[in-house]
């Protein structure tokens, strides 16, 4: 057997470790060891790459491994829970930058002294520009949910300089294919980059999950095709598992947030809110609930749900929503939780934070299933969720965030509502669910709350069946 026939079976272990590794990290229960497979196969895919024939340079790219592994394991080490997302998404752009390198790198090989076949030069402007774009794209991505930008920017014109980019980045891969020229290919690379950054300046506001997603497929795509320019088979079968997953992901968030891909990109959307905004109700005030009087409401109720959003995951205070669940749960109280497909900063956000505190997965609903019942819901128990909770999304077409579907709170008997301010959330909007006559606030860390909610619901008592209604919420 040859070099190159081992190298091919390790090339085809490690594409098939990526295979499982995906499927396992489906759930939470395996997703770990999903981790862990793909991790091993991804050394098997590294270590053969090394005795390619041809290859040299080992100390230099000994220096990139140290260096990459350094950084990455320190980065993933030391990131908070909250700052995953922008880790992702910069881990992400990192990936689409590397492919769009890869391409242009074996352009400039090949093209030294010589021109190069058409549909050779083709797949590398193509795997350039996709990688160029989701480089320039997840960088702004990540810089937005670090909170470094806000918002949005340039809105009306996006559209048409969107379109008038992809329009210049086709007519630049053509003048590559009939030129060869590097310039071109530089020219290129930069019109690529703008690309990037108008898509993801302008999405703000409820988008950003789209754009997220689409930013991953992107790289799958662009590394797929970086494979075909290398010949190299695992790059081929990893970018497609990507690209192939990331789409997916891009069509479920579309589907999630209600909007087409080409009204989230071209339309202009998503921005930040008009300056009508969000029309508050006439006099409208906020109404406070005290821990005792929430913990009696609760404890008295049939059934509660519970919304957890991205404020669960800042004050990681799963184990003690889990807690007060247990506690009403053995009161007889059912309860459920309502998770929104965009909850928190990145897909699966709240599933992940809930399977981490055992939360019983038939407790748990998505939107579609648990909707139908806020009606007949006594409590709602909204804990560090604010957008997607937001009626102004169903009901105002003035809202920035109108269209998206939201978890219907309102239609409950009574929403108490956790947060440390009057603050919005990601979208920058208010939210008019905090001035319903139904709706109290209790204040401050959702940790804290619920500590303070846990230690109130246990001094409860319950005398036989009688119902003892809580004291009216202080306006
Ligand atoms: P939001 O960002 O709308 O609201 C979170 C709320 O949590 C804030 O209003 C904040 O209010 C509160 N909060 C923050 N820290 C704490 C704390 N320690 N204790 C109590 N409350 C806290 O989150 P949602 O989950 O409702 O919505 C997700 C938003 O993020 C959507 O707009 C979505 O489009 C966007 N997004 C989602 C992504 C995804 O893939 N899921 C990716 C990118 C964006 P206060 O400061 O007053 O406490």
């Amino acid at each position: 057997m040859s070099r190159v026939d081992i190298i091919g079976i390790a090339y085809l272990f490690a594409s098939l470790t990526f295979i499982v590794g995906l499927r396992l990290l489906s759930s939470p229960v395996t997703a770990r060891q999903g981790n862990r497979v793909a991790a091993v196969g991804m050394a098997v895919a590294i270590i053969a790459t090394l005795f390619q024939p041809g290859m040299s340079n080992y100390v230099l790219i000994g220096i990139a491994v140290v260096i990459g592994a350094a950084i990455g394991t320190g980065s993933a080490r030391g990131v908070k829970m909250t700052a995953m997302p922008q880790m992702v998404a910069i881990f992400n752009g990192m990936g689409g930058g590397a492919a769009a390198l890869v391409a242009a790198l074996e352009f400039i090989h090949q093209t030294n002294g010589g021109s190069i076949e058409a549909p050779r030069a083709a797949t590398i402007a193509l795997g350039a520009a996709i990688g160029a774009v989701s480089f320039a794209g997840s960088v702004i991505a990540f810089a937005k949910l670090q909170e470094l930008m806000r918002g949005s920017m340039f809105v009306r014109q996006a559209k048409y300089l969107n379109g008038l980019l992809v329009l210049v980045i086709v007519a630049l891969g053509i003048a590559l294919v009939v030129s060869s020229s590097q310039w071109i290919l530089l020219v290129l690379l930069i019109v690529a980059l703008l690309l990037g950054l108008a898509l993801v300046v302008p999405i703000g506001g409820a988008d950003m999950p789209v754009v997220i997603s689409l930013m991953n497929s992107l790289t799958g795509i662009a590394v797929a095709l970086a494979g075909f320019v290398q010949n190299n088979e695992l790059l081929i079968v990893s970018g497609a598992l990507v690209g192939a997953s990331g789409t997916l992901l891009t069509q479920l968030m579309a589907k999630a947030m209600n909007r087409p891909l080409s009204n989230v990109l071209f339309g202009g959307m998503g921005a930040a809110p008009s300056a009508a905004g969000l029309e508050l109700p006439a006099g409208a005030t906020v109404r406070e609930i005290s821990v005792d009087d929430a913990a009696v409401l609760m404890s008295y109720s049939q059934r509660v749900v519970i919304v957890p959003g991205y404020g669960l995951a800042v004050a990681q205070a799963q184990h003690q929503v889990r807690e007060l669940s247990d506690i009403l749960g053995e009161r007889g109280v059912q309860v459920k939780y309502a998770i929104h497909p965009v909850a928190g900063r990145m897909p699966g956000h709240m599933n992940v934070l809930l399977a981490e505190a055992d939360v019983p997965y038939s407790q748990v609903q998505e939107m579609d299933a648990i909707n139908g019942e806020f009606p007949s819901t006594d409590v709602v128990l909204v804990v560090g969720a604010n957008d997607i909770t937001n009626p102004g999304a169903r009901d105002d077409p003035g809202s920035a965030i109108y269209g998206m579907p939201i978890l219907n709170v309102d239609y409950a008997q009574h929403v108490i509502v956790l947060k440390r301010s009057m603050r919005p959330g990601f979208a920058g909007i208010d939210n008019v669910l905090y001035y319903n006559s139904k709706t109290a606030m209790l204040f401050g860390d959702a940790k804290e709350s619920l500590q303070k909610l846990v230690a109130a619901s246990k001094a409860v008592s319950m005398p036989g069946s009688a119902r003892k209604e809580p004291e009216a919420v202080k306006a």
